[in-house]
Parts: structure tokens; C-alpha cells; sequence
């Protein structure tokens, strides 16, 4: 047997995987990224790029290729909810395409559609952009054991049943919902197992916003007189669209002619279509107990199952690889401290906590007509009818904005409690769903601020740590020769801005290098213990 030396072995070669292969490469970490599959997506999932992500992407700089995909970015993105595609509206929430999208206040980006067969090459690209980062497809971890300063994994090749050892520092397991890496360290998930049994069909019709007259929309919620009963997503915004049965337990698959006579029904007529693919698969709400630990760590879908209403899933799982990331860098450099890496489950657990139970009253809100049931004026033609149809559509739609405005579940979840974290002795801000002010408060993210030249705040911070001054005459030699003195990169940047030194609040700000605020104050009164703590070491 072949054996293959690395610093990072990611298994898993979906969304997250991609992503963690993306940050270490940007971060010059060699590592190798292993798939069981050959790339190719059967049934694309994920369509939403949430803001923070796209901040990713723009520190990452390919921004550029996530908007040169081909998603058409006039396509409107409407909500709109039916009795059927041909049938009668009760309301909708209406959203621009993404050319007319515009970056809220808090963010030098906006959120993105862009489903997972064109996303997942443009973290493909990255990844592979760097010439320390291998990807190899057709190799499938099959066990790992713990060896000296390590681990040794055994990787086979689907096809050929060809082995070979792979031997490397850190394991990372961001190989999805049955995760064999999770299984083999033994990790138990808790929550929900099962919130409905859906079937997702996806199939293509070349004419589909001929056939109606609702025009371009995203999403299409459909409610007949039993409740919510089926969604339809354009999900390449041409002719390529998922549809949805939301299913229940007493019928748990459906063949293709059961799902082809579903089609027409929340069409609300008959059409030409293919039928291209069909998975069934169980929405859950779970979070693994733990995140890993020691040499071995999970993330992504391994570590977390959401429902997928409000488009969290693989969002908050890149989060997970850019927390991760600047941490298996500070290990591998030897800057980190022997507690720098438990910090990873201890931030990152309760982020997924709050954003599956936060997607499981999404799925509740969309599926409240199950329960509290349309009058069935709302089906009649006429007066009546539309009156109906108009109440019951305001009000279902005031419930769906939560869904539709999240900015504070992608920008404000904070890292409360970390041990490498400083506190600040200020009260923690409540965590909003739709809202999201900006603090720089320790934990949180770093706000964004536009300085000159198109330039924002958060493009200073990503490398190493960055120390914000505010005022030139602030004493911040102590924490630099701290940093010096521990090898622990740290480059600052003197800000004489109005604005930013508001939003900062404080005279000296430590961001880390994934951009959140590490420490802050107006003197540092003792730089050891500020770094040793942000490093892992106290
Ligand atoms: C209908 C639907 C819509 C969604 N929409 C959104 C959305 O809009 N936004 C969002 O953020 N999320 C969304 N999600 C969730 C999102 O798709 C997932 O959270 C995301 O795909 C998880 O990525 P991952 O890389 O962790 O796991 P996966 O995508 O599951 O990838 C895991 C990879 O690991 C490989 N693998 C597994 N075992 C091994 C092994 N032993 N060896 C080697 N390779 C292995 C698999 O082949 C796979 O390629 C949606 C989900 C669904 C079902």
C-alpha cells in the first residue's frame, strides 16, 4: 500500500470539504481533500449563498466567479403562494433579481443564489487554485486510527477496491449526514430525527413561465384545502426546477408516476415535462453532542442537519471551515495554544443549535396551513374568494418574512463564552433573526464600514490577527511584542476614522484572523495574558 503524507486530511469533497480545502490553500496549509464520488451532483441542493459567506468569498477574492456562473441574475426571486401554479394566488413577497440586489448597510456584499452545480465549482476552483491543496476523487475514507502526532487513514478506491494509507496531522470529516468519521469517533447527534419525510423530484421544462401567469418567481408554496402540501424552486431560474412533496409518515416514497401526477397538480394543469431525478430523504433536526477533538473533527451536514427552509445548512457549515481553518493554521505553525482547537466545538456547537432549531420553525411557519387551515372561501372564484385569498395571503406572508429576512441568523451569531475570547464586561445583545445591528463587541463579528476607496472594514482581516488603533498615541507596543514574542502573526493597522472608531468603540481592537473581535479596550494592561488567552494558551 501507497502511503500519502499531510498536514490536513479533509474527507469529503461537498460544499464544506471544498470550502476548508479553499481556506487552508489560501492560508499556504498543504492538505488533501478526498471524495468517495466523482464530483458530479445528482440532485443539486443548496441554492442560497447567505451574506457571510459571500463575505467569504469576497476575502477569498472569487466574488467575480460566483456572479459569472450562469444563474441567470435577472431571474426575479419572488415567494409566491398558491393553490397551484395555475391557480389562485393568495399572496407573494416580492424579491429582485440579483442584479437589483444591493448590499444592506452591515455588509460589503449581499446574499447570492447560486445553486450547488455551479457553486460547488466555483469552490472547486479555489480549492484547486493553490498547488499545495490535492483533490482526489474516487477515494473514500474507511477507518483512521490514532498514530504518533496524528493519524493514519485507510482510503479506498470505489471502483477498483485499490488501497492506500494516508497519514496526516489533522483529520477533518466533512463528509455529510451519515459522516463515517463522526460514527468512528463514536459521536451521538441530538434533536429532532425526523421532521417530515419528503421527496424531492427535480425535472425540466423548457416552457414553464409560459404556462402560467405568475410569473419568475423562486419559490412557489403551494396550499390546497389539506394545507401546505408542495414547493416548486426554480433552481437554475431556466427551465430546471425542484419540486417538493412535503410528505408524511404514512407515505414515506412515491414512484414516478405518483410524483409526475403530484407535478400536475401543484402545476394546476397538464404540461410537458421530464422527470430528471427523485430522492427521498428525512428532514431532521440534529447537532452532534461533540464537534471532535485532539487530531479528528467534524463539520458541515457531519456535524449538523437542518431543514433546509431558510437555506442555513451549508452556510453555517462554512462558517464552521473558516473557524476551523485559522486554527488548524496556528496549530500546524506552532503559534496555537494546547486549547486553541476545543475552542472550535465550544463556538461553533451552539451556532448550529440556534440555526437548526431557528430552520425547524421555518419548516412550522410554511407548513402552519396543515393546521390552522385555509377558509375554503379562499378556493372560491368571485368576491368572496378574493377577499378571502387576501387575508389569508397577508397573513401567511407576515409569518414567511421571518424566513425571508435572516440577516441577523448569517451575520450575528457570536461566539459568547469562548475561551479564546476576552470579554468585555458589556451585556450580550439579543440575538435577532431579521435584524442585525453591528457591535464589536468581543465574540461577534467585526463590523463592516465602508473607508475609502471601496474598501470595507472586514477587508483588513482574514490573514493573521489585526490590531485596530484609533488613536495614534495609544500605547499598543505591549500586545505586539506579546505577539511577536509567542510567533503569533498580528499586523496593525492605525484607522483615523470617524466612523469606524464609533462603530469599534474602543481604542484598540484585536480581530482574528476569521474576523471576529477577539479583544477590545482602550490600553492593554497586560498584553501576555490578552494573547496567550486568543491563542489557546491560557
Ligand atoms: C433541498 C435542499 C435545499 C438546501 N438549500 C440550502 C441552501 O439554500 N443554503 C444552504 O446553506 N444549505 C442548503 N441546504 C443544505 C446543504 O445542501 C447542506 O448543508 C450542504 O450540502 C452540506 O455540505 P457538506 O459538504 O457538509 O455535506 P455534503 O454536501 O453531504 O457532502 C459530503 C461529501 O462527502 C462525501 N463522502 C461521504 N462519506 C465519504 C467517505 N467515507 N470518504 C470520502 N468521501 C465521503 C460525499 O460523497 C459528499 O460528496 C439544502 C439542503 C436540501 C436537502
Amino acid at each position: 500500500m501507497a502511503t500519502i503524507d499531510t498536514p490536513v486530511l479533509i474527507v469529503g469533497a461537498g460544499p464544506v470539504g471544498l470550502a476548508l480545502a479553499g481556506e487552508l490553500g489560501w492560508r499556504g496549509i498543504p492538505c488533501l481533500l478526498i471524495e468517495k464520488g466523482d464530483g458530479s451532483i445528482y440532485q443539486p441542493k443548496m441554492d442560497l449563498v447567505g451574506i457571510r459567506t459571500m463575505e467569504f468569498c469576497r476575502r477569498w477574492g472569487i466574488v467575480p466567479w460566483v456572479e459569472a456562473t450562469p444563474y441567470p441574475r435577472d431571474y426575479q426571486q419572488d415567494n409566491v403562494y398558491v393553490s397551484a401554479v395555475c391557480g389562485f394566488e393568495f399572496g407573494r413577497d416580492r424579491f429582485p433579481g440579483m442584479n437589483g440586489e444591493r448590499p444592506p448597510p452591515q455588509s460589503p456584499q449581499h446574499r447570492e443564489r447560486c445553486p450547488q452545480d455551479m457553486f460547488d465549482p466555483v469552490l472547486k476552483r479555489f480549492a484547486t487554485s493553490f498547488p499545495h491543496v490535492a483533490l482526489r476523487y474516487h477515494a473514500e475514507l474507511l477507518s483512521f486510527e490514532a498514530v504518533d502526532g496524528g493519524v493514519a487513514a485507510t482510503i479506498s478506491d470505489p471502483r477498483s477496491g485499490a488501497r492506500e494509507t494516508a497519514t496526516a496531522q489533522y483529520l477533518v470529516g466533512c463528509d455529510g449526514a451519515a459522516s463515517a468519521v463522526r460514527l468512528a469517533l463514536g459521536i451521538e447527534m441530538a434533536g429532532n430525527p425526523v421532521l417530515t419525510y419528503t421527496t424531492n423530484a427535480i425535472f425540466r421544462c423548457e416552457n414553464f413561465l409560459a404556462l402560467h401567469g405568475k410569473g419568475e418567481a423562486y419559490r412557489y408554496i403551494c396550499i390546497g384545502t389539506e394545507g401546505t402540501y408542495a414547493t416548486i424552486v426554480a433552481i437554475n431560474g431556466r427551465d430546471r426546477f425542484r419540486f417538493s412533496i412535503v410528505g408524511d409518515e404514512r407515505k414515506r416514497t412515491y414512484d414516478e408516476s405518483e410524483v409526475r401526477a403530484l407535478i400536475v397538480k401543484a402545476m394546476g394543469r397538464e404540461f410537458d415535462f421530464e422527470v430528471l431525478t427523485i430522492v427521498p430523504w428525512i428532514r431532521r433536526e440534529l447537532v452532534a453532542d461533540h464537534y471532535g477533538g485532539g487530531r479528528v473533527f467534524i463539520a458541515g451536514d457531519a456535524a449538523h442537519l437542518t431543514s433546509p427552509t431558510g437555506g442555513f445548512g451549508m452556510n453555517m457549515g462554512i462558517q464552521d471551515a473558516v473557524d476551523l481553518g485559522w486554527k488548524l493554521e496556528a496549530m500546524l505553525r506552532g503559534w496555537g495554544g494546547k486549547n486553541l482547537l476545543a475552542s472550535y466545538e465550544i463556538e461553533r456547537r451552539p451556532v448550529g443549535i440556534r440555526n437548526v432549531r431557528e430552520a425547524s420553525g421555518n419548516l412550522r411557519r410554511m407548513l402552519s396551513p396543515r393546521s390552522e387551515r385555509v377558509p375554503p372561501e379562499a378556493f372560491l372564484a368571485g368576491p368572496e374568494g378574493e377577499r378571502a385569498r387576501k387575508e389569508f395571503g397577508e397573513k401567511f406572508s407576515a409569518l414567511m418574512r421571518r424566513e425571508w429576512f435572516t440577516l441577523g441568523i448569517h451575520l450575528g451569531y457570536r461566539y459568547e463564552g469562548s475561551p479564546v475570547i476576552v470579554p468585555d464586561g458589556t451585556a450580550e445583545p439579543p440575538d435577532t433573526v431579521s435584524t442585525y445591528e453591528q457591535t464589536a463587541r468581543p465574540g461577534h463579528r467585526a463590523p463592516h464600514v465602508w473607508l475609502a476607496d471601496g474598501k470595507s472594514a472586514i477587508d483588513l482581516y482574514g490573514r493573521g490577527f489585526v490590531l485596530l488603533r484609533f488613536d495614534a498615541a495609544a500605547d499598543a507596543s505591549s500586545l505586539e511584542a506579546a505577539a511577536r514574542e509567542r510567533g503569533v502573526p498580528l499586523a496593525r493597522v492605525d484607522l483615523a476614522h470617524e466612523e469606524a472608531a464609533r462603530a469599534y468603540e474602543r481604542t484598540l481592537v484585536l480581530v482574528r484572523p476569521d474576523g471576529h473581535v477577539a479583544w477590545r479596550g482602550d490600553a492593554a494592561a497586560d498584553a501576555a495574558s490578552i494573547i496567550d488567552t486568543v491563542r489557546g494558551a491560557a
